[in-house]
């Protein structure tokens, strides 16, 4: 993926943007690990597994802190391996997916074409209709 990061624009060039919308942790932090490698902007988002919240995330290296800055709350607690209930499809609500796809879609023609402010860490709760919006700092 690094080598694709580098070298996967239409120029043979480094790409402008990395998108993400992987289902685990492990394979978030090999995104995270090869954006700091080449210094890549990198646009993340989720849902959890209940399709009941999502966000999406924008990592900027050196500007924001990155996806290990900030562990999630199931990762620190050490209880992602146990959140997947079998037979359990977490795409049961592919509102919530297309809501969090419709974010990182705008956000992303949003950087591209260079307008309106971009919102970090946009994170949508769905029972409630509440949307929250920071940045995460850097962990030194
Ligand atoms: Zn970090």
């Amino acid at each position: 993926m690094k080598n694709r990061v580098e070298t996967g624009s239409l120029t043979n060039g480094p790409i402008d943007l990395v998108l993400s919308c992987v289902d685990n942790y492990s394979a978030r932090m090999t995104v995270n690990a090869i954006c700091n490698r080449v210094n890549q902007i990198w646009f993340e988002s989720g849902v959890s597994e209940s399709a009941l919240s999502g966000h999406i995330q924008i990592l900027v290296p050196g500007e924001t802190g990155c996806f290990g800055c900030a562990s999630p709350l199931a990762v620190a607690e050490g209880t992602e391996g146990t959140i997947k209930r079998e037979g359990v499809c977490a795409a049961s609500l592919p509102t919530t997916m297309g809501i969090i796809a419709g974010f990182l879609c705008q956000a992303t023609l949003k950087f591209l074409l260079n307008f309106g402010t971009l919102s970090y860490c946009l994170s949508y709760n769905a029972q409630s209709d509440f949307f929250s919006s920071y940045k995460i700092a850097i962990n030194p």
